[in-house]
């Protein structure tokens, strides 16, 4: 398998079309020895982008991956670090739930020192905040890349009207424009990547980083006969997913992707995958794994991807329809 790289959008900077994040399980299914162990396999396979945020793991996500960092001494041009700042860590009135200009400005500090970095090479305003001027968040946003903080600066979970406001802002005042965008994108949620955004990626350049390709590990089929020990479903706190991850007609499409990943002679999860990376519009899909040998597996949706073919590819919709 070898790894490809795209461009982020109109950007000049590459990212591996597979990365690596760390939603949900460093901190609370990975420590710092099995979290490193996961960065590892991506590394040696040419991931070159973790994807990290503030409130992961109530910081301690980004002091693990901070750690392996420090630890496996690898050179900082290799890699891609983000983070996403909106949700805060601070209880009071000004720091939680916002994208206010005193929020982002101390917010990346924290998240720099935690992760141990003079830099992110990405930042994401986590979601959009009708609190908050967008000309406010703009200014504090290219003030951060400005100052060093950050290379590149983007959004998750926006509007395509918030987000071309954003960009319209920043061309208008000569301010550092948003390049890229985080939204959800799998074969179960496809609406913003395929249709709301459409027009941004020629208009404005947009790249995506695109999150939860397996809709949270549904898409690797473990969810079709029930809830196996130890799977997402199962931890404290994710309650709110179990209906999703069993419901009984996602199930019964993913049973039959299943048929068609086992003709195409790999595993759903990486026909899952390879068909989220086969979207040109797609930078890069962010992972997620609780295991190493995740990684691993994940990672052969890179030799599957010549196997969507438009036969192939109309067999996906047919069963997805
Ligand atoms: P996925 O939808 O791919 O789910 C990953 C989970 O599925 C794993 O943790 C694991 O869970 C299971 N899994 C993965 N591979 C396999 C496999 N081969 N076989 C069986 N089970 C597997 O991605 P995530 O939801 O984790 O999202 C990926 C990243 O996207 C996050 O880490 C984060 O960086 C980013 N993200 C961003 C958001 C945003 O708002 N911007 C929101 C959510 C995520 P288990 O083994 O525990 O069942």
């Amino acid at each position: 398998m070898t790894m490809q790289y795209r461009r982020l959008g109109r950007a000049g900077l590459k990212v591996s079309v597979l990365s690596l994040g760390s939603w949900v399980t460093f901190g609370a299914q990975l420590d710092t020895g099995l979290a490193g162990a996961c960065m590892d396999v991506a590394y040696e396979a040419g991931v070159n982008f973790f994807d990290n945020a503030e409130a992961y793991a109530g910081g301690d996500s980004e002091r693990i991956m901070g750690k392996v960092l420090a630890e496996r001494g690898w050179p900082r041009q290799r890699y891609v670090v983000s983070t996403k700042l909106f949700w805060g860590l601070d209880d009071s009135v000004n720091m939680r739930n916002t994208l206010n200009r005193k929020y982002l400005s101390q917010a990346i500090d924290g998240s720099l020192d935690r992760l141990g970095l003079d830099f992110v090479d990405l930042v994401f305003c986590h979601r959009a905040d009708p609190e908050t001027p967008i000309e406010e968040t703009v200014w504090a946003m290219s003030d951060m890349v400005s100052a060093g903080k950050a290379l590149y600066w983007g959004t998750s979970e926006w509007s395509a009207d918030e987000i071309r406001a954003a960009y319209e802002i920043a061309e208008r005042h000569h301010l550092h424009k948003p390049v890229m965008e985080q939204p959800q994108y799998s074969l179960f949620a496809r609406e913003r990547v395929e249709q709301e955004y459409a027009r941004l990626y020629e208009d404005i350049g947009l790249g995506l980083t695109t999150w939860s390709p397996l809709a949270s590990g549904l898409l690797s089929g473990k969810y079709v006969d029930g809830i196996p020990e130890g799977s997402r479903a199962t931890l404290p706190g994710y309650e709110w997913l179990r209906d999703r991850l069993t419901d009984p007609d996602a199930n019964a499409k993913v049973r039959a992707l299943g048929g068609l990943a086992e003709e195409l002679s790999c595993s759903l999860a990486q026909l899952a995958l390879a068909w989220c990376v086969k979207n040109p519009h797609v930078s890069t899909v962010i992972t997620g794994a609780s295991r190493p040998e995740q990684v691993h597996e994940n990672l052969g949706a890179l030799d599957v991807l010549g196997r969507l073919d438009d036969v192939t590819m109309s067999r996906i919709e047919e069963i997805m329809r």
